[in-house]
């Protein structure tokens, strides 16, 4: 990953040397990389099961600016796993509902709301700038348009997809693994109101925050040109590999100038 310069200039306060000393303490992330994190902007798009989950613990970790994206507001039925929505909440934009746990979370981290749905017009102006996108949705006509937007940018896309007790996980690196367009069909659709427990993308999300750790603090060994497919009703995890697509219509160009 090509980091960003300004990082150094953030310097962390007495307190926050206090609030996260217990993975401070970790060896590979130590002050540098707290200093990473709160210098980092993540972009959580989509905020149902996935993105509460990976936008809770991107502020519990203190990283310094969370974009959350959505366009829909909270309904009764998301209640079983979207744990930043409460019963309240209900009819209010995800986006805000968010935002507004963040802040209680960890008043440190600035939190940006965008109610609005991601298309190709906008995703590019959402994500720039970003150290990592988180991949949150549940559809792959948003997936597709955030796959190629990450691409164009060269920012790191930390995919997750649940179904039921399945689960799945990636993390796309622009010009050095496939991407999302590589490995899925462009077929792929969005199937609506299926069926899942709130546990399962806790599990995931809680790895995809995992991995955006690591890239940006610089330590570890991401998931990088493999998928891990999690069955939780069997208890099983499988790791399979990646390629690149042959003229791959997202990231053929990039790979080749790589
Ligand atoms: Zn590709």
């Amino acid at each position: 990953m090509e980091w960003f310069t300004p990082y150094l200039d953030v310097m962390l306060t007495k307190k926050e040397l206090i609030r996260y000393s217990r993975q401070i303490a970790y060896p590979g992330l130590e002050e540098d990389g707290q200093q990473r994190l709160k210098a980092s902007h993540v972009v959580v798009a989509g905020l149902g099961g996935l993105g509460c989950l990976a936008a809770t613990y991107l502020a519990c970790a203190g990283v310094g600016r969370i974009t959350v994206v959505d366009c829909d507001s909270v309904e009764l039925s998301n209640l079983n796993r979207q744990m930043l929505h409460w019963e309240d909440d209900v009819g209010e934009p995800k986006p805000q509902s968010v935002a507004e746990k963040l802040k209680k979370i960890n008043s440190t981290v600035k939190v940006v709301p965008v109610f609005e749905k991601i298309t190709e017009n906008n995703a590019r102006g959402i994500i720039k700038k970003a150290q990592v996108v988180i991949d949150a949705t549940d559809n792959f006509e948003t997936r597709f348009i955030l796959n190629a937007a990450c691409v164009a940018e060269k920012i790191p896309l930390v995919h997750g997809g649940v179904h039921s007790f399945l689960g799945e996980l990636t993390t796309i690196i622009p010009g050095e693994t496939p991407c999302l367009a590589c490995v899925f069909p462009d077929t792929a659709k969005k199937q609506n109101h299926f069926p899942v427990f709130g546990v399962n993308p806790a599990l995931v999300a809680t790895l995809q925050v995992t991995e955006t750790i690591k890239l940006i603090a610089g330590f570890g060994t991401l998931l990088k040109g493999r998928m891990l497919y999690i069955n939780a009703e069997t208890m099983e995890f499988k790791f399979f590999n990646l390629s690149k697509r042959v003229n791959c219509p997202v990231c053929g160009q990039v790979n080749a100038k790589a």
